[in-house]
């Protein structure tokens, strides 16, 4: 389009102003009209502002100049106003070159810097969720879903490792796991810990539990909740024995370790404590629970 007008311009004036050099009388005034809009209409056609302007200008120039060339009769000044018409003419042609590739080239670099922006937008989103399922990853436990213990630790502290809120603590542990590992191999007791997870997130019923070591898990539940029952639930879940895949039952039993805890405990005091309740209940035998130093004993296992 940029070349179009330039062609049309430069050739519309030259046409138009041909006759007041030629012949100074008479219709010049009706050409110069019709270079006039025989540009404005070329003018019309250029695709943005600074073009346009550059354009007008020019068209408007070499339009006054031609009507004082024919006003003045023909003559050899006339032959020289033409001369310097053409050159005002190119001149706005180069000018017009300058502008159109200047624009051309702000366009693009604008293209560009969106595109950076856009490609720098998406490494961003893509930086974040590679972050967020690293994180994932490192609060997780593969094996059987539940939160590891650094999850465990990250959802129950504070910035000063206190703990959040008040509530119930326990420690659940596998009785004699090792013995499930030595008699059905170490993918059996696997199947075992995935099994009894799955049980006791059944069992808490939305309460919190994460799994802080091998065979060893932990649950927080509100000031409300019946830690008690619910122990008695998690003893219950774990007896039904398990078939395993490689064939084979395996009959796992845990013992539960309980403690209160206030707002603002520290969470080691609360885990010495929730793990004192632990020793107690594995010191009863098998299927036990301890809540603060009392072992209760569970009827049904
Ligand atoms: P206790 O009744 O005193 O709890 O005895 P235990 O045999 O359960 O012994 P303890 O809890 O001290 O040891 C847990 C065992 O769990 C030790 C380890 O061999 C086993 N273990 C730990 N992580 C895994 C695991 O990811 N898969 C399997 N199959 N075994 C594990
Ligand atoms: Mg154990």
């Amino acid at each position: 389009i940029g070349s179009l007008v330039v062609i049309l311009g430069v050739s519309g004036a030259v046409t138009g102003l041909l006759p007041a050099f030629v012949d100074p009388t008479g219709s010049e005034w009706q050409a110069a009209i019709a270079v006039w809009i025989v540009l404005n209409q070329s003018v019309a056609t250029a695709d943005c502002a600074a073009d346009r302007r550059v354009f007008v200008a020019a068209v408007g120039s070499v339009t006054i100049v031609g009507a004082a060339t024919m006003l003045m009769g023909g003559s050899e000044l006339a032959l020289v106003l033409t001369g310097l018409i053409l050159l005002g003419g190119l001149s706005a042609v180069s000018v017009y070159g300058a502008v159109h590739q200047a624009t051309a080239s702000a366009i693009s670099g604008q293209l560009r810097s969106d595109e950076l922006a856009l490609s720098l937008h998406e490494r961003q989103s893509e930086l974040k969720a590679a972050n967020s399922a690293l994180t994932a990853l490192a609060h997780g436990d593969v094996m059987t879903g539940l939160p590891n213990r650094r999850g465990f630790v990250a959802a129950v502290v504070d910035a000063d490792r206190r703990l959040r809120g008040g509530g119930w603590m326990a420690i659940v542990d596998l009785d004699e796991f090792k013995l499930i590992n030595a008699t059905w191999g170490h993918p059996a007791g696997d199947e075992v810990l995935i099994e009894v997870a799955r049980r006791w997130v059944v069992a808490l019923d939305g309460g919190y539990i994460a799994r802080i070591g091998g065979d060893e898990f932990a649950v927080v539940v509100g000031e409300d909740a019946d830690l008690e029952r619910l122990s008695r639930d998690i003893v219950d879940a774990t007896a039904d024995p398990i078939t395993l895949r490689g064939g084979g039952r395996a009959t796992p039993s845990c013992c539960v370790g309980v403690t209160r805890f206030d707002r603002g405990e520290t969470l080691s005091d609360v885990m010495s404590r929730a793990d004192a309740s632990l020793f107690d209940a594995k010191r009863a035998g098998r299927s036990r629970i301890a809540i603060d130093g009392d072992v209760v004993s569970v009827a049904s296992v």
